[in-house]
């Protein structure tokens, strides 16, 4: 008997204890079950390689990484928690490991591993080859997507190698469970799948949402004649829509569709509502959007930024409260909230850095002019931060100070960060 899709198991103990991560639900994106984290205990082997990079050795996979030591170690994290957390979600596992993967600098170096392995060549992102049982990617813009697109083709493979799908199950299908499966929480050490990210460049659920603007919401069509428009993010939002319908249903489609290809959706979910699909959609919107990468969702509430100079988080629907903290890094930085939003070209930050230095950041016309705006403590461990208005102007509480910028622009809402590298956590808005 299989495990239930969404069964809950602690996998966590020790340095990856569950119970330091937002288990609440508070602030959760989505409308998914609050999965577990999934935490590996092993620390993966990384040694030189011939043909790449690195060559991680971990309890179930063999991995080639071309890139830095720390991404080599990070993918073979990340593949181990991919380990526990497919097991959990699709209930068996793959016979035969390790499972092979690999993540390469460039298009070159990516088709020349799928030739070696007797594999055609794809132009694609990332592959699966079903021949070779091996999951191929290559660097991305972003470290989140660099991580959903290893994700959704180690989810091709346990999808393959696990479940056994015969292989004519529709593309909207076999895809839809591979980009849900690689969408993701991730803290540099616990895993959980299936997760709505707060921020991403990609953002496929307001692309869905434009699609189905432009074409209408008629789903039952789309399912039953294949016709799909806009194709990746409609299969990604469809998919995630059926799942939170009915997990169960979902379920126990999945296990005869992927037993038997002629088996249809409307005999597991009816007549699909349309309208009720498109109403679900507005509701599961990612809330936050990168002006310039570039953001790392982490989870419900938090966020890594990174950027060699200015890059802003921007709250899409600014509410009356905007607050989060600050991780204080050991190294310098000026990172803060944005408070006025017209455009990328029209809007201002307020920074912290690490002497406790206030920085106002007024962007007019494109070109960005930093305002010395006094000084607080300097911050360490971690720096609460809040916004909030009072008749039409910001008052910003940082740790125990309170700033009362003039704003040239509309109310906004956000991070901002220049030339940093650091973590938001407890993100509320
Ligand atoms: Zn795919």
């Amino acid at each position: 008997m299989l495990a239930g899709m969404w069964t809950l198991f602690l996998a966590c103990t020790g340095p990856g204890d569950s119970s330091a991560r937002n288990d609440t639900g508070v602030g959760d994106t989505g409308t998914e079950p609050d999965a577990s984290w999934h935490c590996p205990q092993d620390t993966p082997s990384v040694t030189p390689g011939s043909e790449t990079d690195w060559l991680v050795t971990t309890a179930h996979y063999s991995l080639e990484v071309d890139g830095p030591e720390s991404l080599a170690m990070e993918l073979g994290l990340l593949s181990e928690g991919a380990w526990l957390a497919y097991g959990d979600w699709f209930g068996t596992e793959p016979a035969q490991i390790p499972l092979r993967a690999g993540f390469y600098a460039d298009l070159t170096g990516f088709q020349a591993a799928m030739v070696r392995d007797g594999a055609s060549p794809a132009s694609s992102a990332g592959y699966y080859d079903w021949g070779s049982a091996t999951a191929y990617t290559q660097d991305q813009p972003t470290h989140y997507y660099d991580h959903v697109l290893f994700l959704h083709e180690l989810a091709h493979q346990w999808h393959h190698l696990a479940a056994q799908p015969d292989g004519n199950q529709a593309t909207w299908y076999s895809e839809g469970l591979a980009e849900v499966l690689s969408r993701h929480d991730w803290d540099g050490e616990c895993l959980r799948v299936a997760r709505l990210p707060v921020i991403s460049q990609e953002d496929f659920s307001a692309e869905a949402l434009r699609i189905v603007d432009a074409n209408g919401n008629d789903v039952d069509t789309w399912l039953s004649q294949d016709i799909w428009p806009g194709e990746r993010p409609i299969w990604f939002a469809v998919t995630r829509w059926l799942m939170a319908l009915d997990p169960e249903a979902f379920e126990d489609f999945r296990l005869a569709y992927d037993a038997d290809s002629s088996v249809t959706v409307s005999s597991y979910f009816g007549t699909l509502d349309g309208d009720a699909f498109e109403a679900w959609l507005r509701g599961e919107q990612e809330p936050l959007t990168p002006v310039w990468i570039e953001w790392t969702h982490r989870n419900s509430d938090s966020v890594r930024g990174f950027a060699e100079y200015s890059s802003v988080a921007r709250v899409k629907v600014p509410g009356d409260n905007f607050s989060t903290t600050l991780r204080v890094p050991n190294e310098r930085f000026m990172a803060g909230l944005l408070l006025g939003w017209d455009s990328a070209q029209e809007h201002t930050v307020l920074y912290v850095d690490e002497s406790g230095g206030l920085t106002l950041g007024e962007t007019l016309g494109g070109s960005l002019t930093f305002w010395d705006a006094g000084a607080i403590s300097a911050p360490s461990d971690s720096l609460p931060m809040s916004l909030s208005w009072d008749q039409g102007q910001p008052v910003v509480e940082l740790g125990g100070d309170q700033v009362r910028p003039v704003l040239q622009h509309a109310p906004g809402a956000g991070l901002a960060i220049y030339g940093a590298d650091v973590v938001f956590d407890e993100m509320a808005w």
